[in-house]
């Protein structure tokens, strides 16, 4: 386990960064990490420097309107921290990261195993990055805000303590951190529950217009530029649209993809134990986990889907032999 206080002294300026299109654990385990490090080293300069767009459902967290979106400066860090993420995801800030004094990758991602830093912290046995960095803090410079960040990350990646990787341990930490004093129900309304009318319009349109194939087992739903342009929606706006997919009766696979320019989407996928997505992912470039991966693929929809349909099958088909062979 590495001692990011440690890793950390002496440093004047240190910079943190989630991914690219950044989701709740990627901001929170950045703003935790900025405010603990501030806590423990109250003249040091902390940046947390992420990318547009950056869902304002987060912007109760400490240090929400300090975030840097700007990559124009040209400043050197003394560390910098890439969380949540590998070096490709880091998007813009990837430059930072490439000069600075000592990079340090925290991240749970099974398709990041390695780690892309001087320093490493891998673990993807645990839900989520803010799970992890919260082993990895010493009790002595945390606080409230810390505690809200910390947790505001967990319930999102579990989808609020319910996908497969939360752990006991996960339920442990996630008391400990209750014990600081916040308002968790307000949190897990706005940062998962809530969403705008429009947001909910498209949710409906995309089941509507969903598509099931192989048998019932997956199903797909998809955005394209014309009908983003007609609702003036953008990626912060599909959140939350795979998981409602995957949760019909009898979906293995859910797939929901966007047009983020022309013919090339932005894929999502979401799934049940018989199928590993992240495996899936990477096979075109992107990762992700076991149950919940992307990535980003060029061609009509029915080119992806085709291409993904591949793979589905193989393993669904692997998981139908094991289940004849343990019967
Ligand atoms: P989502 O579908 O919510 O965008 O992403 C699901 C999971 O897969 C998240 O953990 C996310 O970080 C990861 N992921 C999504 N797209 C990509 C991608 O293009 N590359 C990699 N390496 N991971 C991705
Ligand atoms: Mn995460």
């Amino acid at each position: 386990m590495i001692d990011i206080i440690k890793e950390c002294e002496g440093a004047k300026r240190i910079g943190i960064s989630g991914h690219i299109r950044p989701d709740g654990d990627a901001i929170s385990s950045s703003l935790a990490l900025r405010k603990y490090l501030l806590n423990a080293f109250p003249d040091a300069t902390v940046d947390v420097i992420l990318s547009n767009p950056i869902p304002t459902i987060f912007d109760d967290e400490a240090g929400y309107d300090e975030i840097k979106r700007d990559y124009s400066e040209d400043v050197s860090y003394d560390v910098y921290f890439a969380l949540d993420c590998n070096r490709e995801r880091l998007g813009d800030a990837g430059k930072y990261f490439d000069a600075a004094g000592k990079r340090i990758n925290i991240d749970h991602h099974e398709s990041n195993k390695e780690g892309v830093g001087d320093v490493n912290e891998v673990n993807p046995d645990i839900s989520s990055t803010c799970e992890l960095l919260y082993t990895l803090f010493d009790k002595k410079y945390m606080d409230a805000d810390v505690a809200r960040c910390l947790y505001t990350g967990m319930v999102t990646d579990t989808g609020v303590f319910q996908y497969s990787c939360t752990s006991p341990d996960t339920m442990r930490r996630a008391a400990d951190l209750m014990e600081y004093g916040f308002d968790f129900p307000r949190l897990i309304q706005r940062s998962f529950y809530e969403k705008t009318y429009l947001q909910s319009q498209i949710l409906g349109r995309c089941l509507m217009e969903s598509v099931r194939f192989m048998d019932g087992k997956c199903v797909v739903s998809w955005i394209d530029r014309k009908t983003e342009d007609f609702y003036q929606v953008s990626s912060k706006d599909f959140e939350g649209i795979v998981s409602q997919l995957r949760n019909i009766r009898g979906v293995d696979v859910s797939i929901f993809m966007y047009e983020e320019s022309n013919q090339t989407y932005k894929v999502s996928m979401r799934s049940s134990e018989k199928v590993n997505v992240a495996k899936i992912a990477e096979k075109f470039g992107g990762g992700g986990h076991a149950r919940a991966a992307g990535c980003t693929m060029s061609g009509t929809v029915y080119d992806c889907v085709n291409n993904l349909s591949k793979h589905i099958e193989k393993q669904l088909e692997a998981a139908s032999d094991d289940e004849g062979t343990n019967a």
